[in-house]
């Protein structure tokens, strides 16, 4: 089944910068695929316009099987994650987590039942009470993922996630990444111009034009997921 279908997807914005042109693609649930390209092809671009933060001027977008609404299926079926994914400094790491679920209808400690299994899937759950000044950045970036994940989103969206971090941290944090997604039967999408990361990680590599951006092919790195 389909996760996101895009066809003829342009996106031109009132200046007449053409972000993105012509772009189809189907992905499949459970794959993890990602976008690689120059900075400036687009790759963001086509992030908000499936998150609906922006519209796409020309084609179609289907997210979850359904024609894409913008601002609507954003909260609870889509996940997202940036490099600079700010977290809330006068809150603590559990408040921070449980941000995604304050408009759902549960008590509050069944949210922070939630909150503490999402910071224990990325090795935090000693850290709830801690502010994020005191986080290395790559405990932050968990935290971040944890917020994203914490209300169970069947699409994960990774911009540039490990942009800012060493090797070290990237590495442990790009294994860590496959076991979630692998145990979470997620889709995730994720942006990096680091084509060894695209290869090491993805079932799938978009590879995109630069500017405006296309998606020029799409390789299979690995073998179909389990
Ligand atoms: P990438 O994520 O691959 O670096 P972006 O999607 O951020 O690329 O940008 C694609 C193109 O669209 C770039 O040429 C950028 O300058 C342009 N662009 C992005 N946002 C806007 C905007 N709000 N208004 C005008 N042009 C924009
Ligand atoms: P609540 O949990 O009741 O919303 P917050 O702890 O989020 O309260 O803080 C309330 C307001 O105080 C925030 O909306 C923010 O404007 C301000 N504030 C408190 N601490 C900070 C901080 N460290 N940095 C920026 N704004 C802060």
């Amino acid at each position: 089944e389909n996760v996101v279908r895009m066809s003829g997807v342009s996106k031109v914005f009132p200046n007449g910068n053409v972000a993105v042109d012509n772009v189809n693609i189907d992905i499949a649930e459970g794959e993890f695929i990602s976008f690689v390209g120059p900075s400036g092809c687009g790759k963001s671009t086509i992030f908000k316009m499936i998150s609906g933060l922006i519209d796409n001027t020309q084609g179609s977008i289907e997210i979850l099987g359904s024609q894409m609404n913008p601002m609507q299926q954003k909260r609870t079926n889509v996940g997202f994650v940036f490099q600079d994914s700010t977290l809330l400094p006068w809150r603590s790491v559990l408040e921070n987590v449980m941000l995604p679920l304050e408009f759902q209808k549960k008590s509050k400690k069944e949210k922070i039942e939630e909150a503490a299994q999402a910071l224990e899937l990325v090795g935090l759950k000693d850290y709830t009470k801690s502010l994020p000044r005191q986080l290395s950045g790559g405990m932050k970036m968990r935290v971040s993922i944890a917020r994203a994940l914490v209300a169970k989103p069947k699409l994960l969206l990774m911009d540039e996630p490990f942009g800012a971090l060493d090797e070290i941290t990237r590495q442990s944090l790009q294994s860590e990444l496959l076991r979630i997604w692998e145990s979470q039967k997620m889709t995730v999408l994720f942006i990096t111009h680091n084509v060894f990361e695209a290869v090491y990680l993805s079932t799938r590599v978009a590879v995109m034009t630069p500017s405006p951006g296309k998606v020029a092919s799409a390789l299979d790195v690995r073998l179909p997921f389990p």
